[in-house]
């Protein structure tokens, strides 16, 4: 959490809610982004990065720490029982479309820990075993229940950040942001 007042609750600290954590930090916007887990991932459910994905992380400044957690991937190489069927070259197909024209894989667990890296050196720390479990729309301000170790918590903020994930049908509706990410 951020020391100033937060102007958005953002719910979820997976690669969404610590993205749009730093983006909103870089504009100056004071959040305070909380996950109901103990820690961040420690698998990962991703290996491959768009290269639009590193065109907005250039623009926040992290490009190069995420590359360089990163494998560029030079080459898929096709096998069959026969032998080689195929060899696709991925080091520069898309040359002239994007700076980062290759096919890179980064874990999603490290890609992570590189998003928390940046926060933390924003100020931003990611609030853990905090629980979004309820709030309301006041009309210029949104009320939220936080609970973290069985115990609640009634926030008031701009804006809520749903960026955990949960299907929308069993909140309320309610003009908030939704954040996803394209699988
Ligand atoms: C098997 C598999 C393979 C995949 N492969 C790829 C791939 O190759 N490339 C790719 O780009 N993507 C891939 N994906 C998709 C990628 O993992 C997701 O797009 C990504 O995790 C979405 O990030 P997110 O931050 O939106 O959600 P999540 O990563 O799900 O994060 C949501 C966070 O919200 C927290 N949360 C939930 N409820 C609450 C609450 N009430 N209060 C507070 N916190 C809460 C959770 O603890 C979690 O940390 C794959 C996914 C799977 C399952």
């Amino acid at each position: 959490m951020s020391t100033a007042q937060p102007k958005v609750l953002i719910a979820g600290a997976g690669p969404t809610g610590l993205t749009l954590a730093l983006w909103l930090t870089r504009l100056g916007v004071p959040v305070r982004l909380f996950d109901k887990d103990a820690g961040p991932g420690e698998t990962s459910r991703a290996l491959a990065v768009q290269a639009r994905t590193l065109e907005f992380h250039r623009q926040i400044g992290i490009v190069d720490d995420v590359i360089a957690a990163g494998v560029k991937i030079e080459q898929l190489t096709v096998h069959t029982p026969a032998g080689i069927a195929a060899k696709l070259p991925l080091a520069d197909f898309g040359r002239g479309i994007s700076p980062y024209p290759f096919a890179f894989a980064l874990p999603q667990d490290v890609h992570e820990r590189v998003l928390i890296a940046h926060l933390e050196r924003a100020g931003v720390q990611v609030e853990r075993n905090t629980e979004l479990v309820a709030f309301e729309d006041k009309g210029n301000a949104v009320v939220a229940t936080l609970r973290k170790n069985g115990t609640d918590e009634t926030v008031s903020a701009a804006y809520l950040a749903g960026c955990d994930r949960r299907p929308l049908p069993r909140r309320p509706r309610l003009p908030r942001w939704r954040c996803r990410t394209h699988p």
